[in-house]
């Protein structure tokens, strides 16, 4: 029996990796300076895996911004706006970035996780250009005499996550759609399958004993067409391979159609034993192919809890009845960049009991060890009385609120469209009404007051003084701007969700747990370890505070209870809709005492409502509903006058429009100024008739939008929508902009709303 990793964090224990990439943007270091700074946070990771006792070290999966842009720009996958760029680690970093006159490319989540990747565009000369796996094999064999496992996305889930031109219909316009919903996906397919048997090819002659193939994307609902297309490719890109052992690693969710691509052409494949039980009962059912080795997914990539070993353990032995001991290769179950690197700067930090709990990156490493050596030299493992510690944190008067809610019809009884004309009699709010999404610049000057708070450096009641001084600022500048519904503007916020979690029971936050969100850009997501509870309003001091300034109404601001969630890690030993509830319980006290406080309008953001979408159809309806569901049941107490908002930036509505409609909100904001309203035809599709905020320019940019850019994405509304349902916004929160373009481009947006007005 051996071990082996796959995706260990590229960042390094202190974040160096993006601290150089971006010294060399600022052009403060060279690009040799670069490189080899990355080499050696590379080389030490590398060592780190072989000194924990990992049998098979992987090579090729460290990444400068994204292993699949590293992937694409081995094959050549160059868009031409960018063929212009000589150097090719300035195109590289011109793809992920954009450069002055080629924007971007797109950038997407990664499966159901929170990392995102550079998504290919497929077309133009795509030939092998680079083969990194072998240079990145060849360097650490070169440094460390090691063997290694180069570590590459396989060819289907990498041409299935690309996009291809397609010719729109009736226009002599291309389009970019997905690859598998073009014609062409068959045909890319079969030339990757080639330039992968060149790759893998290479490989063997250079003497390389294993490699591995990410298919992530075969855990998918495949079609028996694409299926069989997958087993094709696979014939085709090992033909020839029979000294190179190819394993082909999945993971998320369990195989799909087990029964044939468990017969893929290959030495071994990885399965995932840690999402669900479903690959052990395939196994059970089909058997495993004698002449395989089964990369046996034991412990999480993506989950920061300590693996029972005991559990893991007799699951292992369960395996041995269908697959020899020998032909077993223990491993972590998804990869492991969604973990930080360790969770040794957190003791101290966190509790004694909270450490106990929890395994990082690098803890992870020991487990397999561990478990490895408990068959392999008989070694005891530790009683962990990992459910003791967790019955530490429970709460069971929450419970008890959850199991009741959970059986009950949760929402408000009147139709919205007698809510919705009972609010605006009292609201008074002209016809589009214009109001923000939530947050307001945050200046150097706001981040460092809070930075200078929490450190202890200033008083509470200083802190405090400088909040109020700036929401008062804001609501004068919203008031001579002519907004109709005001905010605070959030200057107490650092996030969305972190402000909650620090307010709530149940969550704790690492001082060092980051984990890479995309490029250098790296999160520190809470971590929901009990049940929560609110001992204290959160929010409702700074609102009723600015409501106190003005006649007009102000938005109490929360985030909501699904966003919350999917943007945390959270416990597994209850289910994920119990935790969904239990925070909607915690925000429905909030709700319930801004209302008694005289706030009118109450805005529950869902930014990451889709986020949490599983993988498999399947397993979707049982989500959407218990999301709606928990979203309804954080405000169901508010009277009919109370007007409820949610806000959902960007999404693909479309599959999902249902049961946006069923969140029952009053009025939902969302993005249509990058989609150029097309978003907003899933909402005719399906006869919308609720509240839209329509947001009518992109707040990602600087550039302040013209009225006239304003004005076609509120026509284009019109067309779909009631106007009297019709509300006017930015399409998300404006705290990364500057003073002096949100004033200007607020000024537009309102004189557009007035315009319109006089119009209709
Ligand atoms: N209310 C939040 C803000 O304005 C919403 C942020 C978001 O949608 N991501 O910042
Ligand atoms: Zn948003």
């Amino acid at each position: 029996m051996k071990t082996t990793v796959y995706g260990y964090p590229k960042i390094g224990e202190n974040r160096e990796l993006k601290k150089v990439v971006e010294s060399y943007w600022k052009g403060e270091i060279t690009k040799s300076q670069l490189l080899e700074k990355a080499q050696e946070i590379n080389l030490n990771r590398v060592k780190k895996v072989l000194e924990a006792g990992i049998d098979i070290v992987p090579s090729n999966d460290f990444s400068l911004y994204d292993f699949v842009l590293d992937t694409a720009t081995m094959f050549n996958v160059i868009p031409e706006r960018f063929k212009k760029i000589e150097d090719s680690l300035d195109l590289y970093f011109a793809m992920a970035r954009g450069s002055d006159d080629a924007i971007a490319c797109e950038m997407t989540k990664w499966f159901d996780t929170n990392y995102h990747y550079v998504v290919p565009e497929l077309a133009g000369d795509i030939k092998l250009v680079k083969n990194r796996p072998l240079e990145s094999y060849k360097k650490i064999k070169e440094n460390l005499s090691l063997e290694t496992k180069p570590v590459i996305v396989g060819p289907f889930t990498f041409v299935y996550l690309s996009k291809v031109y397609r010719r729109q219909e009736g226009s002599i316009l291309m389009e970019m759609v997905k690859a598998p919903e073009s014609e062409k996906f068959e045909y890319f397919l079969d030339y990757f399958a080639d330039l992968y048997n060149q790759v893998l090819r290479q490989l063997q002659d250079e003497g390389v004993k294993v490699v591995q193939l990410d298919e992530p994307a075969f855990v998918l609902d495949l079609s028996d067409k694409e299926v069989d297309l997958a087993l094709r490719t696979y014939q085709k890109a090992v033909e020839g391979i029979d000294k190179l052992d190819v394993i082909v690693q999945t993971y998320y969710e369990s195989l799909s159609s087990y029964e044939k691509l468990i017969n893929l052409p290959v030495k071994g494949i990885g399965l995932d034993f840690v999402s669900n039980t479903e690959n052990f009962e395939n196994i059970k059912r089909y058997g495993f192919p004698k002449d395989k080795l089964l990369v046996a997914g034991v412990v999480s990539g993506r989950d920061p809890w300590k693996t029972d070993l005991k559990q893991a353990a007799e699951f292992i032995k369960s395996l041995f009845d269908y697959i020899p001991q020998e032909n077993i290769i223990l491993s972590n179950a998804s990869p492991l960049f969604h973990l930080p690197v360790s969770l040794k700067p957190e003791v101290g930090h966190l509790s004694e009991d909270l450490i106990n709990l929890l395994s990082f990156a690098d803890e992870r490493l020991e487990e397999l060890k561990l478990l490895k050596q408990h068959f392999t030299e008989g070694i005891d493992l530790p009683d962990q009385n990992l459910q003791n510690i967790r019955d530490r944190y429970k709460n069971e008067e929450v419970r008890k609120l959850v199991s009741f809610y959970k059986n009950q019809e949760v929402g408000r009884k009147t139709p919205f469209k007698e809510r919705y004309k009972k609010q605006m009699d009292i609201l008074k709010l002209p016809l589009f009404p214009t109001t923000t999404i939530g947050s307001f610049p945050q200046t150097q000057e706001v981040r460092k007051v809070r930075a200078d708070y929490k450190a202890g450096r200033i008083t509470e009641k200083e802190y405090k003084e400088f909040i109020k001084s700036q929401i008062a600022n804001v609501i004068k500048l919203q008031e001579e701007l002519d907004l109709d519904v005001l905010v605070h503007g959030e200057f107490e916020r650092t996030d969305m969700v972190e402000f909650f979690g620090e307010k709530l029971e149940g969550f704790a936050f690492t001082k060092n747990g980051w984990v890479q969100s995309y490029g250098t850009r790296c999160v520190r997501p809470p971590i929901i370890y009990g049940d929560v509870s609110r001992p204290n309003p959160m929010t409702l001091e700074e609102i009723t505070y600015a409501q106190s300034l003005t006649n007009r109404p102000v938005k109490g601001m929360l985030t909501g209870p699904v966003t919350i969630l999917n943007w945390s890690f959270y416990r597994k030993d209850i289910p994920k809709e119990d935790i969904a509830y239990q925070i909607a319980l915690a925000l429905r006290q909030e709700v319930i005492d801004l209302e008694k406080a005289g706030i009118k309008i109450i805005q529950i953001d869902e930014p990451a409502f889709r986020e949490g979408l599983p993988l498999k159809k399947s397993k979707q309806e049982h989500y959407l509903n218990w999301a709606v569901n928990a979203f309804k049941l954080s405000h169901d107490t508010v009277k009919d006058e109370t007007q409820i908002h949610t806000h959902m930036c960007y999404s693909e509505f479309n599959e999902i429009i249902e049961y946006i409609y069923k969140m029952d909100a009053d009025v939902i904001s969302i993005e249509a100024s990058r989609s150029k309203g097309e978003i907003l035809g899933a909402f005719e599709k399906f006869n919308y008739d609720h509240g839209i905020g329509i947001g009518v320019y992109d707040i990602h940019s600087p550039r302040v939008p013209r009225e006239e850019e304003i004005e076609e994405i509120v026509r284009r509304a019109l067309r779909y929508i009631d106007k009297n349902l019709i509300w006017i916004n930015p399409d998300c929160g404006l705290k990364t902009r500057d003073w002096d373009e949100t004033v200007k481009s607020l000024k537009n947006m309102v004189s557009v709303a007035k315009k319109l007005r006089e119009e209709l």
